[in-house]
């Protein structure tokens, strides 16, 4: 299965994501944590990188495209991946379709997160990684509705909503039946 996970930051997507990509047998791919990885290593993309992250801006397009591009060719993520994080934007959309045309694959479905902001902020100040100071957090949030919740609408039929409230494993078991409910 071939599924990307939308939802504003703090929604979630990252825990659900570790739990999905168990059941259903795919890699959790998640550029933020690809990016953060860079950065305590301090490679030379990390190095690049840093600034967008502790200002919550985007990474340039082109960077973030690139390094998707490498890990999806990589051999666990040929017969299916769980993004997270990415597409970000239409265009990065544009560009993983792309990617999965030249081996006639596809996005076989998008898992939205819904949930209010309000709670989303108070769970990342709880949560206190470097980016999550209430300035930041906001801005991301803005970035949010004007940059990826467009590809709720760009991949139309294929988006199965969840309610992204809740306790953990409820919220898991949600996912799961609704992805099912697809197939
Ligand atoms: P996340 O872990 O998904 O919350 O991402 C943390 C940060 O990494 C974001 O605020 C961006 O700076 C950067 N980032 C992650 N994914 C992308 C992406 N697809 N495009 C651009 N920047 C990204």
């Amino acid at each position: 299965m071939r599924l990307v996970l939308v939802g504003p930051p703090g929604a979630g997507k990252g825990t659900q994501a570790t739990v999905l990509s168990e059941k259903l047998g795919v890699p959790h791919i998640s550029t933020g944590d690809l990016f953060r990885a860079h950065i305590s290593n301090q490679t030379e993309l990390g190095r690049e990188v840093q600034e967008y992250l502790d200002s919550g801006e985007l990474v340039p397009d082109a960077v973030t495209n690139e390094m998707v591009r490498e890990r999806l060719s990589q051999p666990d993520a040929v017969d299916g991946f769980l993004l997270d994080g990415f597409p970000r934007n239409v265009a990065q959309a544009g560009v993983l379709g792309e990617i999965l045309a030249q081996n006639e694959h596809k996005i076989d479905n998008v898992l939205e997160f819904r949930i209010d902001e309000d709670i989303v902020v108070e769970r990342l100040l709880a949560r206190g990684r470097t980016d999550d100071k209430e300035d930041v957090i906001r801005h991301r949030q803005q970035l949010y509705r004007s940059e990826t919740a467009p590809l709720l609408d760009y991949y139309g039929a294929i988006v199965v909503s969840i309610d992204a409230v809740g306790d953990v494993h409820e919220i898991g078991e949600r996912a799961l039946r609704a992805l099912r409910a697809e197939q």
